[in-house]
């Protein structure tokens, strides 16, 4: 095998190539988060296809972001219900939507006759994240995408890489390596810290990624144990909702909790007719004028700030509260500081503490998978750390 990375020495939009034999496959294709334009791949994106498969992790859009540039006739797998997010997400986020072939975790897809990829489920900030096992009959390699072990399904993590056991090559991810600016802690460590604070405000707005599936549970297990309603917004409530509808998983939704409302933030009625019918039509019953007078707790993005400035002059905001919920680094880009220095203008209390955690490995997990894989050679990318060497 012969593996070769792309972007591989900075957070996000890192892309691996696996060659066995004549047979190419990419690992992620995804946006550059840093704003740098979108490399190019020969025979991947111009010129004549040259790769048999494109695998996808996850829905963070550093991992999948780019799919659309991939040229036709070389087919681009994702995981089932991920498909459906990314439906959802490319039609809120006005991006096209790409013909897709689908994957389920555990069940192998043979390449070439001769290629195994086989999926298998990580804990991650994003739902269903997938890591990567190929094997050509030769050699192995595992391709992890993003992981962690501090999420809501944290402790099936090192189970799954004790059951793939040995491979050749590791290429895992080291957003934590090299960077020190996230915060390591348990999800459930912040559900005591979130009630706290809804204890003491009356509005309490989150600003935070709305397909963060297991924030979503840690607020909804703050509110219920304060007097708090949760309100998601309409996006967040469809992510949280197919979640439900596809794999029966209880991720806080308007249609099984009495106490999740829906909101409908006004810049959505800028979209077309097509949006509006499959989207902004729905969940009529869990949204009223009557939620927003009441305890809530609601999640919130920059794109809302009108909204908030509407809250105001309905006098909604009487006791109210922002909680930064995301990566500190997002602070520096100027649309989130302008959104932090409006809220304060209308009155909103910024609560200094960050409540937040990684959604990436520690240096300490990488280690222990570093062992559990039997010192494989090692490819670490979305990284920080310029040299793999350094590592060692
Ligand atoms: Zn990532
Ligand atoms: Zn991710």
């Amino acid at each position: 095998m012969e593996i070769k990375t792309y972007e591989a020495n900075k957070i996000g939009g890192c892309i691996t190539e696996i060659r066995s034999g004549s047979t190419k496959i990419i690992f992620d294709y995804g946006n550059n988060l840093d704003d740098t334009p979108q490399i190019d791949i020969k025979g991947l994106t111009y010129g004549k296809p040259e790769y048999e498969a494109v695998f996808i992790s996850h829905y963070h859009l550093d991992h999948i972001g780019a799919i659309d540039k991939i040229l036709d006739g070389i087919t681009i797998y994702v995981e089932e219900t991920t498909k459906k997010l990314y439906d959802i997400i490319c039609d809120f986020q006005s991006k096209p939507r790409v013909k897709v072939k689908t994957f389920t975790f555990n069940k192998d897809v043979i390449l070439a006759n001769t290629i195994r990829v086989t999926a298998y489920k990580v804990d991650h900030s994003a739902y269903n994240s997938a890591m990567f096992l190929i094997d050509d009959g030769k050699e192995k390699a595992l391709y992890t995408g993003d992981y962690r072990n501090n999420g809501y399904t944290g402790n099936m993590l090192i189970p799954t890489f004790k059951k793939i056991g040995k491979v050749d090559y590791l290429i895992t991810e080291g957003t934590n390596i090299g960077d020190n600016s996230h915060i390591i802690r348990k999800e459930l460590s912040l559900v005591k810290e979130f009630e706290t604070i809804m204890r003491k405000y009356k509005q309490v707005f989150v600003l935070m990624a709305s397909s963060n599936i297991d924030r979503i549970t840690t607020m909804l297990k703050a509110c219920n144990g304060t007097n708090h309603i949760l309100i998601e917004d309409i996006y967040m409530a469809h992510l949280a909702t197919m979640i439900f509808k596809e794999d029966n998983v209880p991720i806080p939704n308007p249609i099984n909790f009495d106490n999740v409302m829906v909101y409908k933030p006004y810049y959505f009625n800028k979209k077309d007719e097509y949006f509006k019918h499959k989207y902004l039509n729905c969940f009529n019953d869990k949204n009223n004028n009557k939620m927003l007078y009441q305890p809530f707790t609601m999640n919130i993005r920059t794109s809302m700030l009108g909204d908030l400035r509407i809250f105001k002059r309905k006098h909604i905001l009487t006791n109210a509260c922002l909680i930064y919920s995301m990566w500190g680094g997002y602070k520096e880009k100027e649309d989130i500081n302008k959104f932090i220095r409006e809220t304060k203008r209308l009155g909103i209390t910024l609560i200094k503490k960050e409540l937040h955690t990684t959604g990436h490995a520690s240096k300490e997990l990488i280690n222990e998978i570093i062992e559990i894989t039997g010192n494989p050679k090692i490819y670490m990318i979305h990284t920080t750390l310029k040299e793999d060497k350094d590592y060692k």
